[in-house]
């Protein structure tokens, strides 16, 4: 497979002769890659956002058909790039081939599902809504007023490292801002820009064969943060759709806080997603269920937004913590996505190694110096209370077991975490209805409350709401899961009058 490294503007692939450059980068034998990356320029991003612009007032005139043809080509092109596309990201990210296979699916499903849902003209999503008007109503007749949504304007994307399909190029928020009828610039991560360039490839295969505007998708290749803040500032740049970190959440949102005009940025960032076992299961259950949050928080190597970060279990349950420990010494270690992230894992890890109200309670094996071997750490519930470090996200394959003794102690640690994209609380049937004030306090902490089951995997359907109160995103109605993220790309018009 040919790479070219450039950018990809308005339906043009490019490079500027003084751009710098860089290389890709192989996590699982921890050396650059020989595939050269050119660095977009400032002048390029103004160029992709005078071009987005231009084509905003041709694309919000293409139908919710040919715009649901435009996705579904979209979705065809992913799967026609085969299985260069797997081993490409296999070589960038270190995912097994396996897990990428299935958000190669799972991306395809959410463009189709978008779709479906403008072949429905936007039906499912009860967007529509009119009064009528009334001639007779005293003191004052009352206008007939019909709400409708238009799309918001274009969109600027930034996607994660750990999902380099569903988070990223041509994931959820291009297909949610593509399907609301807006054009998007993505800045592409620089974790795994060959993969950015492959998928590029296919959403300009689909742009040709739909005949949709040059303009309505562009994708920059960079490291340099210039390039980012650049591009959300631009004054033609209407939203921001966003998945990563909330220290660069952070940062992007500073620049944008300085333009004239405010436009969201829709953060979905981290979370420890709190794992609560409540007292009274009996011992296989307790056993199982820690072999389960081993798996869960051992998927991806602990890199998902959605790895449960903190489990809250009864002081006494010795059997419980047996086998968490058994399965993390012999779980193995492994990279993780790029040196920064493996930087910061050590980092957090030795803090907690160090910090006075933690002990160390298993750690696997490490098998390479580059490696991040999976740990699980222990404090009582009231410690964790009182810490900010202890309820931080630790990216990657580590977790904090805290002890409670009582309920009180459960509950004054509840009420410490900040938001959360998900909980998840095990226990009998019965045992829920008598744990209301539990129940509720963790419905004002997260986006989703889940039962008896582990946080990892996020269904793509139209219930689901990937999203939670800050810190865990940055808005906390809306989700980017889901047909519904269409929404944060859409505007409310009212027409008023008999037309
Ligand atoms: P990241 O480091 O925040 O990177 C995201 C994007 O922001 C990249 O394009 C990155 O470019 C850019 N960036 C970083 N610092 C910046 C700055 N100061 N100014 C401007 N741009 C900046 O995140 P990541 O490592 O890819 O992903 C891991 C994080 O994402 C974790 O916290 C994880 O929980 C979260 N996540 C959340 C979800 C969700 O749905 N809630 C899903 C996946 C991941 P550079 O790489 O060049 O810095």
């Amino acid at each position: 497979m040919t790479l070219n490294g450039q950018s990809y503007i308005a339906g043009v692939w490019q490079h500027n002769q003084h751009s710098e450059i860089f290389n890709g980068f192989c996590p699982g034998t921890n050396e650059s890659l020989p595939s050269i990356f050119y660095e977009a320029t400032l002048e390029q991003v103004n160029q992709a956002t005078a071009s987005a612009e231009l084509a905003f007032k041709a694309y919000r005139r293409v139908s919710e058909h040919q715009r649901a043809r435009f996705l579904n080509t979209i979705a065809d092109e992913i799967a026609a790039l085969g299985d260069v596309l797997i081993e490409t990201t296999m070589l960038e990210t270190n995912l097994p081939r396996q897990r990428l296979e299935g958000e190669r699916l799972r991306s395809i499903n959410q463009l189709r599902a978008f779709a479906d849902v403008l072949l429905q003209e936007l039906e499912p999503l009860q967007l529509k809504c009119v009064d009528d008007s009334d001639e007779t109503r005293l003191p004052i007749a009352k206008p007939r007023t019909a709400l409708t949504h238009i799309p918001i304007g274009v969109v600027a994307v930034f996607g994660a490292s750990n999902f380099p399909y569903a988070f990223s190029t041509l994931g959820g928020d291009t297909a949610a801002a593509l399907a609301a009828g807006c054009p998007v610039i993505v800045k592409a991560h620089p974790a795994h820009p060959a993969t950015n360039e492959l998928m590029t490839k296919a959403i300009d295969g689909a742009i040709k064969q739909c005949g949709i505007p040059n303009g309505v998708f562009s994708m920059l290749q960079g490291r340099q943060h210039q390039l980012s803040h650049q591009l959300v500032r631009a004054p033609s740049v209407k939203a921001v759709g966003f998945t990563g970190s909330l220290s660069a959440a952070t940062a992007l949102l500073k620049t944008i806080n300085d333009r004239k005009e405010p436009i969201p940025l829709y953060g979905e960032l981290g979370s420890v997603n709190p794992q609560i076992v409540l007292k009274g299961q009996d011992v296989p259950q307790k056993v199982a269920l820690a072999k389960q949050l081993v798996n869960s928080m051992s998927m991806g190597h602990g890199q998902f937004c959605t790895s449960p970060g903190v489990w809250f279990v009864p002081a006494e349950d010795i059997d419980f913590e047996s086998s968490a420990v058994n399965a993390i010494e012999s779980a193995p270690s492994d990279t993780l996505l790029t040196p920064g992230i493996l930087h910061a894992f050590i980092k957090r890890t030795d803090a907690l190694f160090k910090d006075p109200n933690t002990t160390l309670l298993a750690k696997g094996k490490l098998s390479k110096q580059y490696h991040a071997a999976v740990q699980l750490y222990t404090c009582s519930a009231d410690d964790f209370a009182q810490s900010k470090q202890l309820q931080e996200e630790v990216f990657g394959p580590c977790a904090i077991l805290v002890k409670y003794q009582d309920e009180a102690a459960l509950m004054r640690a509840i009420s410490a975490l900040d938001g959360q994209l998900t909980a998840s609380v095990y226990g009998k049937i019965d045992d829920f209805h008598i744990q209301e004030e539990l129940i509720e306090s963790l419905q004002y902490k997260v986006g989703r409350l889940i039962y008896n089951q582990a946080p990892t995997g996020v269904e793509v359907c139209m219930s689901m709401n990937h999203g939670g109160p800050f810190p865990s995103s940055t808005d906390v109605k809306s989700t980017s899961v889901g047909t519904r993220a269409i929404l944060r790309f859409l505007r409310p018009l009212c027409v008023q009058g008999d037309i």
